[in-house]
């Protein structure tokens, strides 16, 4: 079985021979992008070539459903189109940025999915040819620039090539074109499936966009590119030779309820598994946000993060990176308390982080408007661009991670975890706290983050073969852990609480012999977490006594340091980082699967968890 892939936003592309599908053209694409909807909702668009070979686009703000008339999609027929579903990375949701974007003639119409890093220099050197821009999306530079390839005299394929190759960054494309039948396209890191058909082909997203048409797919490989039409498939790789289509044409066999989750059993497991490219789109869209935000910070007095549930546990990591790396006093804040902590001592010279994947967190909303009464400037860290808590902040900086639909946050925390991390180096380069060498050793940690993040799944794996049968049969754990490690046990424990319905519990590894260690009897659940060799020693001491008192004990921990603490019933090995920070990344990955693991064993729908909703909006 093809397994889904996923990133943010859904695209779609069809071209058909007339009559060859049961549905005109306008409710194919209806279909495909309702079935794409969880990638994205901001906004909908789709573009096609009329009986007379010219482009429309139609696009709005909005959810499918509420533009559906707007849109009008079963008027509309014909025998090449596109489709968007958006998750706004650059722009924020309107009509203007909403896709398909066009080139100045209007004849190019472009869908992407990712982020083009080098936008704003690509924008600029064609603002100076007399291009005019209608939107604020990185996107909108493709059009513009196939469209200046053709006035120098290239094929129109030929121009797509030359512009992708100066894209940098990450893409899915389909791009269509007045008079013409085909469906160009082009990919690196965001996914790309072809759906094979008689008499129409496909370009999607994901599989479950058109499976309900033909299970027939080959999966676009990065730095391929080609084109689709009614009945051919040109796919080339990235070094010009053909691939042959047939050979990589694979059937899938999904069951309908499995569609919407891509293959996956519950969106939790899903949004586990696709952090690596979470953390790339992520790491790829962090720049002038951040710098703009280290400025401030590098200036502050003292800084203090307002969150609440995982987005706290991130804060305490991004708070410790702060005054190690960067030397300037930072703290956690539950948001919920924040009002009984802020008070007179703030000031102007004080930043106050808030973090909050939905933005819309009314505690942390509510400790923001307190800071700024006092006087402290506010930076937001959000998942959703334009939501309250980035639009009532001085800064805000975005994480990239794409729709998370899952109630327990997963990549959303990693991908937090990644940007205060950068944040915390940058912030220490600028106040010359951290020699060349450390900033670039913490650039270097992200840069192989995403791989780690996929060498961490398998230790998940294993860390699920040791433990689940445990866990499944006790009622409490513990998690423990020092420093960065207690931030990673807190929200190791908290995703077994919420899915997994077990009590466990986390603490800091040295409190723990001052009461909680009262409640160990054999065969209870201990769980350490160490982020650094300087934790690893430290906890290494908590292991025996847990140990002792016939605890069960598991530790996971970077690999070639975790090989010192084999006194451990069950060590398990995660990819090595040089920054503690960093390494919370790879560290949290099993506890997340073993978390949904012992739900799905246990019976519960870990997408589900009962009483609790994905975003907190009452206090
Ligand atoms: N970066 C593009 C935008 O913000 C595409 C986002 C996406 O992948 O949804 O419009």
């Amino acid at each position: 079985m093809v397994r889904g892939l996923s990133a943010v936003c859904g695209i779609i592309g069809v071209a058909v021979e007339r009559g060859a599908l049961p549905e005109k053209l306008g409710d194919v694409l209806y279909g495909c992008l309702k079935r794409l909807e969880y990638r994205g909702y901001d906004s909908v668009g789709i573009a096609f070539i009329d009986d007379l070979g010219r482009l429309v686009v139609r696009k709005s703000v909005g959810k499918i459903d509420e533009v559906r008339e707007k849109i009008g999609f079963s008027e509309i027929d014909g025998v090449v189109g596109l489709g968007h579903t958006r998750w706004a990375t650059h722009g924020r949701p309107s009509d203007e940025n909403a896709h398909p974007h066009t080139d100045c003639s209007g004849t190019i119409a472009v869908v992407h999915n990712g982020i083009i890093e080098n936008f704003s220099e690509l924008r600029k050197w064609l603002e100076n040819l007399g291009h005019r821009f209608r939107s604020e999306t990185d996107t909108e530079v493709i059009p513009h620039l196939i469209e200046e390839f053709i006035r120098r005299g290239m094929s129109i394929y030929s121009a797509f090539k030359r512009a992708v190759s100066l894209l940098r960054g990450t893409y899915a494309i389909a791009a269509i074109y007045a008079g013409g039948r085909r469906i160009l396209f082009a990919r690196n890191t965001s996914p790309l499936v072809i759906g094979l058909g008689k008499g129409y082909n496909f370009i999607a997203s994901d599989i479950p966009a058109f499976l309900r048409y033909t299970n027939r797919v080959v999966v676009v490989h990065d730095g391929e590119l080609g084109y689709v039409t009614s009945s051919s498939v040109r796919l080339e790789a990235a070094d010009g030779k053909v691939v042959s289509v047939e050979t990589r044409a694979r059937v899938v066999e999904w069951s309908p309820e499995a569609v919407e989750k891509g293959g996956y059993r519950h969106f939790m497991e899903k949004e586990i598994l696709e952090q690596p490219q979470a953390l790339a789109q992520t790491i790829a869209g962090l720049g002038e946000e951040v710098r703009r935000a280290a400025e401030l910070i590098a200036r502050a007095e003292r800084v203090i993060f307002v969150a609440a549930g995982s987005s706290y546990h991130a804060s305490i990591i991004g708070a410790l990176a702060l005054t190690r790396l960067a030397k300037v006093p930072s703290v956690p804040l539950v948001s919920s308390e924040a009002r009984w902590w802020l008070g007179r001592w703030l000031s102007d010279r004080d930043v106050v982080i808030a973090v909050s994947q939905s933005g819309e967190t009314i505690d942390t909303l509510i400790a923001v408007r307190i800071a700024k009464d006092l006087g402290a400037k506010v930076v937001a860290l959000s998942n959703v661009l334009g939501s309250a808590i980035p639009r009532e902040s001085h800064l805000a900086i975005y994480t990239r991670a794409g729709p998370e639909i899952g109630v327990a946050a997963t990549k959303t925390f990693t991908t937090q975890v990644a940007a205060l991390s950068y944040l915390a180096a940058t912030v220490a380069k600028l106040r010359g706290e951290a020699s060349r060498s450390e900033y670039e050793a913490v650039v270097e940690d992200l840069r192989r983050c995403p791989i780690s993040a996929s060498l961490a799944i398998e230790s998940g794996r294993s860390l699920v073969s040791k433990a689940l049968d445990v866990f499944v049969r006790s009622r409490s754990a513990f998690y423990l852990g020092r420093g960065f490690g207690l931030g990673v046990a807190k929200e190791g424990a908290l995703k077994m609480k919420e899915v997994a319905y077990v009590h466990a519990e986390a603490y800091p590894a040295g409190e723990s012999k001052h009461g909680p260690i009262a409640l160990v009897e054999p065969g209870f659940p201990t769980l350490f977490c160490a982020c650094s060799s300087e934790e690893l020693e430290m906890v290494a001491s908590n292991v025996e006594e847990m140990k002792s008192r016939g605890a069960v004990t598991i530790l996971v921990a970077p690999r070639k340091l975790a090989e010192r603490v084999r006194s451990a019933d069950h060590v398990i090995e995660v990819p090595k980082h040089l920054s503690p920070a960093v390494q919370a990344i790879p560290l949290v990955i099993p506890l997340q699967m073993l978390a949904y693991e012992t739900a799905v064993a246990r019976g519960y729908d870990p997408d589900k968890p009962r009483n609790l909703a994905k975003t907190v909006t009452v206090i």
